[in-house]
Order: structure tokens, then sequence, then C-alpha cells
């Protein structure tokens, strides 16, 4: 039987020699070590944006991303064990526009910011972070819980150190990835995002990129690291690859208005474009659970599962 892995492996390969040789001619930096190839997610336009229009648009598989977490469908397992992240500030190193997020870019070539614990048997490390957003607070997140939208959604980009020795490795094989998940709801600002908000109109248009440095992702994780939900599925942009266990956070964090019109205030287009495109809706549409189970951390029934401040959520 001919698998995705397989059928996507030339075209993953082909894309990425092109990046390659794009990086070489436009940029300084040499080879981009995780980037758009897979690690970024996109886009909400499916049929808008040209993101969705090249080569590897392909069919997905029976496991694809995002989906909506129905929370009384989960499973408690009670094995699930607590998140260890262990992340070293000095590894962030650039903020990248590449046209459909915005990504920060760690350097992973050590050991020196991973993930461990949770649903994973391996350890995993981070490579890069970046959102999806929409154009107003009503909608915005990959993920849904119980149907609900959040306006934003983190994801913390990790891959498995212990199995394969590179990203473009890991995202096209099994248990190659790990995807960190987190709601933003609006409420108060949030302080150590502000330093990234700070950042970003320096990459306003597609293409650009500057030195991000000594940025703690682990500031952008809720405080309680605890309760989620995880579930084996896809990269949300392609090349769509079912690499993925997805940890998603039960609790959302609190960002203010100001701080996501920011994020709205960064184009999907390059500078030297005619008709400028504002970045939002960068999200993919909801995928079929298809007899997945997802399982939780936390006892679904006696915590609510969505509201912060420990209240039920009510329907
Ligand atoms: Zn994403």
């Amino acid at each position: 039987m001919v698998t995705l892995s397989a059928m996507l492996r030339p075209l993953v390969t082909q894309f990425h020699q092109q990046l390659v040789r794009q990086a070489r001619s436009h940029r300084i930096t040499p080879v981009r070590r995780c980037n758009l190839t897979a690690c970024s997610s996109k886009y909400v336009l499916s049929s808008v944006h040209p993101m969705w229009k090249g080569p590897l648009v392909v069919p997905g598989g029976d496991r694809q991303s995002p989906i909506d977490i129905v929370v009384r469908k989960s499973v408690l397992d009670s094995e699930l064990k607590p998140l260890v992240h262990k992340y070293d500030p000095k590894t962030c190193q650039q903020i990248y526009n590449n046209g459909y997020s915005f990504l920060v870019e760690y350097d992973d070539t050590t050991d020196k910011s991973m993930l461990s614990g949770g649903p994973l048997r391996d350890k995993f490390r981070l490579c890069q972070f970046h959102f999806h957003w929409g154009e107003n607070n009503d909608w915005g997140s990959e993920h849904t819980v119980d149907k609900r939208l959040f306006p934003a959604e983190l994801h913390l980009v990790h891959w498995n150190s212990d199995k394969y020795s590179l990203f473009e490795e890991a995202v096209m094989e099994d248990n190659g990835l790990a995807v960190i998940g987190v709601f933003l709801k609006i409420g108060k600002r949030h302080e150590g995002l502000q330093k990234l908000v700070d950042a970003l109109p320096a990459i306003r248009h597609k293409g650009s990129e500057v030195e991000f440095t000594h940025f703690d992702p682990g500031c952008l994780l809720p405080a309680c690291n605890d309760d989620y939900w995880t579930y084996h599925g896809s990269l949300t942009t392609p090349p769509l690859t079912e690499s993925v266990t997805w940890i998603v956070m039960k609790q959302p964090i609190e960002v203010s208005h100001d701080q996501l019109a920011v994020f709205r205030s960064l184009q999907f287009t390059s500078v030297d474009e005619d008709v400028q495109k504002s970045m939002v809706n960068n999200f993919r549409v909801q995928q079929p659970l298809r007899g997945r189970t997802v399982r939780s951390s936390f006892t679904p029934f006696l915590q609510g599962p969505l509201n912060a401040d420990g209240s039920k959520h009510s329907h």
C-alpha cells in the first residue's frame, strides 16, 4: 500500500529545495531548519490563500486536524502525566513573517529547549511557535471545545529528537511531532506576549524577519499545565502529514484586544505587492474525527471544561 507519507515525500522534498533556493538567493540565513515546509500553520482562506493552491495540497487521511473537542466524549486517561517543558530562552533566534502567520524560531540543533511527559514517551525539541487568529474576536482558533471558538490559538511545534535527527525527517513520520495548542481569549493584557507584539511592526510584510532573542515560550502557557486533551492528528498546513501528537491545553491564556489588533496589522502580502491583504483568518477548517479518541488528563465532569476561573461551562 502506498502510504500518504510515501506519496508526500517527493513533494515535500521538492518544496523544501525550492525554499532553500529562495533562502540562498534572498536571505542571509543559510538553510532554515524549521520552516514553512510544514512547521508553520496557515490559514483559513482555504480557497483563497495561495498556500492552499500549491502542489502540497493533497487529500488528507483519517487523522487530520484541527477538530472540535467534544468534552463529554473525551476519555479520562489517568496514565497521562503532567507536561514537562524545559525551554532555554537563549535558543530563541528570530521572528519571521512567512505570508501566512509569523513564526518565532528556535535553534533546534541541541537539546536545550525540550518537551517531554504528558502523553509523550520520547523527548521533543522546540523548533518554532506561531498563532492562528480571526479578523475579529468571535473566531480564529483552529481547535474548538464543544464548538466554542476562541479568537486565537498558539501552536508550539516540537519534533522527536530521540527518534529523528531533523525536523524535516520527523515531520513525515509517525510520532514525529508534538504540538501544544493554547487558546487565547480576550481579557487582561498579557505581559509576556507584549515583547512579541512590540516586534511585529518590523515584520509587517511577507518574507520579512528580524532578530528576536531571549524569549521564554513557557510564559505563554497557562498557569495550569496539567489539564489538557490529547489526540493523534496532523499538521494544519501543507503537507498536512499525520505525524502530530496534539496536546491542547484546557485553560486559555488572556490577551488584550489591542494585542490581537497588532496581529491583525500584519500582511499576507510582500511589500511590493499592489494589493495588500491583512493577515487574518489564517486557520484551517475543521476536520472529521473519524473514530479517533480524544483523551483528557483531567476528569471532564468534575471541572468546568473551559472557564479559567474554575466555574462550570454551561450550555
Ligand atoms: Zn498552527
